[in-house]
């Protein structure tokens, strides 16, 4: 068949009440966008020219149900399978063919083959352009799984474009989504970004990220990647080019950052003013217990302390019910994190993710009581905790985040940091504070709840699921 057309939709998902959660306000678009993904923009830049491209976010647009495009490329995420088994459904119903990617195809792919005509599992970029070849062969197979050990030194630009149409539509500033390396060197057991990059760690040529920088044009940017300084070679060079540059971003890093002054002021340089950390907790223990003992929880105050007083904000990303966590743990942890300063901190139940060796373990132990996958998210406990309940895990989370971003804790963590530069900070944290007021995860834009923001299913469409 001739393909004249592709729809790429990023799926959003269901809420409690069997809608579609949607971002209703200008606030929340804004906010969404301004992280835009880069999968689906990446994919774009992959597909021939003689195809046109249309790329819609279903959290924040209204999906083109009468759309002319033969082929649908899904991108969806564990907790997003129903909705994208909905989309699926409904338009294999009007004759196209549909595709999906990301890591619910990679991660949990049981029983998708019959929603959609074929899965991409790993990098949809490495194996997009062949997909679209077999649909116009007539040839589709069923499973296409990426390699992740050929060398990423030949990456497209992505389609900039598309977003700076939707940055027009949505927001007023858009922070552009660029990777520079794929994977992570580590094997942490709870982790879904080892299972997906099958255990490899890849970095682009610097050049070529830099070419990716000055394509999208914006001062405001952010690295896409799961460990963006793993590799202190490759990022000490990246950042020196980069430094010639005007642009501001932030990025996700491992917390051992810190031991290397050099790295710290070559990345504030290149702009860097926000890392969000995966620090997950303050125990040694839990550590250990899920395969990141490399991480030194007695340094960390010293370690935030460091990169702050570089100029460089501290995210820190805190996981709750890990498995030697007690109901004391979530008091000491706040008082920790607003001791040692940090600039802001995410909360994040523990979720033994399918495909993960944390996963496997808690099915095989019996201790996993909740199997639909529209779950694994907060404020929902999937897991049986040895010492807590599911009820105590749920109070620590809104607990957590009430405490640590009470206006007492802002002051005093903003005031202790040692940050050079509160401003952006200061603004970040009155906006949580506004959020976590209205019951809304501060990251996210639906309320915690998940009943005010959402919208009627997809009208015509019978779940078979
Ligand atoms: S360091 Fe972060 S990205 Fe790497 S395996 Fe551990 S949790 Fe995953």
């Amino acid at each position: 068949m001739q393909i004249n057309r592709v729809l790429f939709i990023q799926a959003s998902f269901h809420a409690d009440d069997g809608r579609v959660v949607k971002a209703d306000r200008k606030l929340d678009r804004m906010t969404a966008i301004n992280v835009a993904e880069l999968g689906i923009p990446l994919l774009a830049a992959y597909t021939p020219k003689h195809i046109q491209v249309e790329m819609v976010d279903d959290a924040l647009e209204e999906i083109p149900w009468e759309t002319p495009a033969e082929v649908i490329a899904i991108s969806a995420k564990l907790i997003q399978r129903s909705r994208a088994i909905e989309l699926a459904t409904y338009f294999r119903t009007k004759g196209k063919i549909v595709v999906l990617g990301g890591y619910l195809a990679t991660l949990s792919p049981e029983g998708l083959s019959d929603y959609f005509d074929a899965l991409c599992m790993g990098d949809g970029d490495l194996v997009w352009p062949q997909m679209l070849a077999d649909i116009e062969n007539n040839c589709l197979k069923e499973r296409y799984r990426a390699d992740h050990s050929v060398q990423i030194d030949s990456v497209p630009v992505p389609r900039y474009d598309l977003l700076a149409e939707k940055s027009l539509l949505l927001s007023m500033r858009t922070s552009y989504p660029v990777q520079a390396t794929r994977g992570c060197p580590h094997d942490c057991s709870y982790c879904c970004i080892t299972n997906f990059y099958q255990r490899t760690y890849r970095y682009r040529p610097v050049a070529q990220v830099i070419r990716d920088i000055k394509a999208h044009g914006s001062r405001y940017m952010h690295f896409v990647d799961d460990n963006l300084m793993a590799n202190r070679a490759y990022a000490k060079e990246l950042f020196r080019e980069m430094a010639k540059l005007d642009v501001l971003w932030g990025t996700q890093t491992a917390i051992d950052i810190a031991g290397d002054d050099e790295l710290l002021d070559l990345a504030y340089a290149a702009g860097c003013r926000i890392v969000m950390v995966g620090m997950e907790t303050i125990s040694q223990k839990n550590l250990s217990e899920v395969n990141k003992g490399w991480g030194d929880a007695a340094a960390y105050r010293n370690a935030i302390r460091k990169i702050q007083n570089k100029g460089i904000g501290v995210h820190a990303l805190i996981v709750l019910g890990m498995p030697h966590d007690s109901r004391e743990t979530f008091t000491a942890t706040v008082d920790f994190l607003v001791e040692a300063g940090a600039a802001a901190a995410e909360f994040f139940i523990f979720t033994p993710y399918p495909g993960t060796p944390v996963g496997d373990e808690y099915l095989r132990a019996g201790k996993i009581i909740d199997f639909d996958l529209t779950h694994y998210r907060e404020p929902y406990v999937v897991f049986r905790h040895e010492r807590l309940t599911s009820r105590e895990i749920q109070d620590a989370f809104w607990g957590c985040l009430e405490q640590f971003y009470s206006l007492r804790n802002i002051y005093r963590r903003l005031k202790n940091g040692g940050l050079r530069n509160r401003k952006l900070q200061i603004v970040l944290n009155l906006y949580y504070l506004w959020k976590i007021k209205r019951r809304i995860v501060p990251t996210h834009f639906q309320r915690g709840n998940f009943l005010k923001m959402s919208y009627p299913s997809t009208p015509e469409v019978v779940n078979n699921e």
